[in-house]
Parts: structure tokens; sequence; C-alpha cells
């Protein structure tokens, strides 16, 4: 936290420029670029730290608008537009895309040179920001090959701009060049590591969740749940008879069944649930404040939708295209009860399915077929041990 004395922008301002003579001017502008480097090395993100270092400038020099507008990645637009002071132009087209065709900015942005204009009626580029504005500086913002932005600097007072004021805000340009290339440094570091967490926890060949993001999910709803009161139900989907069906049509087909089961997958999966590959060809559908009744409808409609989707399969000892097993198992999460319970459920549920015949939906408890499946179950105290 920084006290009001820290911080810069709160600072009292010195005497105005015109009543300073030359040591003190110069000593404001170093006193303003240590504010600035001070600035650079603060600020929490880049909005607020370019917006600092705007407010420094126009604090005590006779500066009525100081801006940095940043460019687009091809630099062939201003973007962005942070400003301090008086501006009386409309920072809409910025905000909409101004090219640098256009304006001294993007004169300085064509050039990457400096852009000193003593007397701004002079300037065919020149577009008024401010009345009382007589000269200005803009300066690339680059930082090694790349040009971010402009600086620019307006004055009321041409004489202002003296080779001592020029360097300063050179050094100002770089100071911001150095903040705008480690802010977006930052930012690609955490967009990549978005994209890295996005990666390890989908499964590469279906493009769903995967195990990981499976049992993270499943441990977050089961906690929840508990403390809610409301059931969680779990079903194991695995495909029949998988082996000969790669065996007959080679795995690249194994592999296009496995893309659509999990797509037939997804159709029953609403708002707040989880498809996921489980393993090998093994696909789960966790379904939050679901009871098993419901469970096993949604069971049953996808074992129908798999065999409506008809994909052949001469290998199948139970039907010529491709079928699943289903196991469903449901009920109020316990705090006490590890949620692994649902998953050996589930699971001695489909092994049952696959006992009774394959191609058939079997809730968990043994012996309970999908038809007659009714309120949610308790679990027991101790978890079951699963049975592979
Ligand atoms: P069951 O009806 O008893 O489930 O028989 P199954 O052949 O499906 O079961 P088994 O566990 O013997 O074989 C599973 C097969 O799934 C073996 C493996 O080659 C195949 N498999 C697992 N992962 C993939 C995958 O990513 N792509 C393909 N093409 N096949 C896979
Ligand atoms: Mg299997
Ligand atoms: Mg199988």
């Amino acid at each position: 936290m920084s006290n009001e004395a820290d911080n810069p922008a709160t600072e009292a301002p010195g005497l105005p420029w015109d009543v300073q003579d030359a040591p003190a001017r110069r000593a404001t502008l170093t006193r303003i670029l240590v504010r600035i480097a001070r600035e650079a090395l603060q600020g929490d993100d880049l909005e607020s730290l370019l917006q600092g270092i705007c407010n420094c400038l126009v604090v005590e020099l006779p500066v009525p608008i100081a801006s940095i507008i940043l460019l687009d990645e091809p630099a062939t637009h201003f973007v962005r537009e942070v400003w301090a002071g008086e501006l009386m132009l409309d920072p809409q087209p910025i905000a909409t895309g101004w090219p640098v065709t256009r304006g001294a900015s993007g004169r300085c942005a064509r050039l990457g040179t400096p852009q000193l204009i003593l007397d701004v009626d002079d300037d065919p580029d020149y577009i008024a920001g401010h009345p009382e504005v007589r000269s200005e500086y803009l300066v690339p913002i680059r930082h090694r090959q790349r040009l971010h932005g402009v600086l620019n600097i307006e004055c009321t007072r041409p004489e202002f701009l003296d080779a001592e004021a020029c360097a300063v805000f050179d050094a100002v340009a770089d100071v911001v060049a150095g903040a705008i290339h480690f802010a977006r440094i930052a930012d690609e570091l955490t967009e990549a590591n978005h994209k890295l967490e996005r990666l390890s926890m989908s499964d590469g060949l279906t493009g769903i969740a995967n195990r990981r993001r499976f049992d993270r999910q499943l441990e977050a709803d089961w906690a929840r749940l508990a403390r809610e009161r409301r059931p969680l139900a779990l079903l194991i989907v695995d495909a029949d008879a998988f082996k000969p069906l790669n065996d007959a049509l080679g795995h690249l087909r194994g592999d296009e069944c496995l893309r659509e089961l999990a797509h037939l997958c997804g159709r029953f999966a609403g708002d707040g649930d989880l498809v996921a590959r489980f393993g090998g060809e093994e696909l789960v559908l966790l379904l939050p404040g679901c009871e098993l009744a419901r469970a096993c409808a949604i069971a049953e409609s996808l074992r129908l939708a798999v065999a409506d989707a008809a994909m052949p399969h001469p290998a199948s000892p139970v039907a010529p295209h491709v079928t699943v097993s289903i196991g469903v198992s449901a009920c109020v999460p316990q705090a006490n009860v590890p949620p692994e319970w649902l998953v050996a459920t589930a699971d001695r549920a489909m092994y049952a399915a696959k006992q009774g015949g394959r191609n058939q939906v079997r809730a968990a408890d043994e012996g309970v077929a999908a038809s007659a499946a009714g309120l949610s179950q308790e679990p027991p105290r101790e978890a079951a041990a699963p049975r592979r």
C-alpha cells in the first residue's frame, strides 16, 4: 500500500515553469524523469501505469496534454490512447482505429523518428486537441525493433521544447517502451499459461475433458453437492468389443468412432455437466443435481443414440454397428465418503451390463434395471473398493 507521500501523482507540484530559473527547470525535468521511472516500476497494470506517467507530465510542466497512443500489431493503426490534461479532441476515433496515415502522430509512427513542431499552425498534419497549444513533440515508443506507439507532448510555450526537455521526453518514451514490452511479455505468459492449463485438461484425440479434469471436477462437485444435499450422477460409457473393431477396421477408424462417441455424449450434457474421456474407450458423464432415475433415462437415450448413429462394426458379437454398455450410479454425496465411491459403483454397474450381454444400461445396485431405477441412493459409510 502506498501512502500519499510515496505516490508521485499526489505529490505537490513545484513552482510554475515560467518562474523557475534554468537550474530549477533542469531540476524539475530530472525530478519528473525519476518519478516516471518509479511510476513505470510500480503500476499495477499497463493502463494505470501509462496513466500515471501522463499525469506526471502535466502536473508541473506547461503541458496541457500528454498522451501515449498505442499501435496495433502491424503498426498501421492507433488503437488505444491514454492521456492526461485537457484534451478537447474527441478520443473516439482512436478507439475505432486511427490510421497512421493521419495526423502528426501518424507521421511520427510512419517515419519512426521524433517530430518537433515548434509552431502547430505551420504543420500540415497537426490536428488541434487544445486551443492554447502552440508546439508539440512526438516521440516513437520503440523497444528494440518493435514500435509500440507514440508519446505526444503538447505545449503552450514554444520555447519550452528545448534540447534538454526533448532529451527528457526521449528518455520518457524509452521508459514507456520498456514498461509496455514487459507488460506484453506478462500478458503473453498469462495467455500461454491459460493455453497450457486448457491443454493439460483436455483429451487430445476427442477434444473433450480428460481424466485429470474429470477427477478435479468430481471432487469439486462431490464436495459442493454434499453441502447442498443434492444428488450427483455418473455414467460410465464403455464401447462394446472395441478391440475387435480396431482389429477389423484399423485404429484410425477406431479413433473416429471414439470422436463420434464423445460427440454423442456431449449431446446429453447440459450446463454444469461434464463429458470426459475416462481412459481408453471409456467415456464418462458427470451430472450434478441428477437423480438415479433421470441419469438412467439419459443413459438409455444415449445408448439408443449410439445405435442410431449406425457406425459399422463388422466384428461385434452384439450388433452390426457400434454399441455401448453404460453403468450408472447416483447418490447424495457425503463429506466423509470419498468421491471414488461413485466411480466404483458406476464401474461395477458397467461390468454388470457387459456380463448381461452388452449394449445395455445398468444402475449401480446390481440387478436394478434402468427402467426400475427410483430415488437417489445414499452412499455407504465406507467407500467400496474399485473392482478392477
Ligand atoms: P468390451 O466389450 O468387453 O468392452 O470389449 P473391448 O474390446 O472394448 O474391451 P478391451 O478392454 O478388451 O479393449 C479395449 C480396446 O480399446 C483396446 C484398445 O485397443 C482400444 N482403445 C483404447 N484406446 C484407444 C484409442 O485411443 N484409439 C483406438 N482406436 N482404440 C483404443
Ligand atoms: Mg473398457
Ligand atoms: Mg470396451
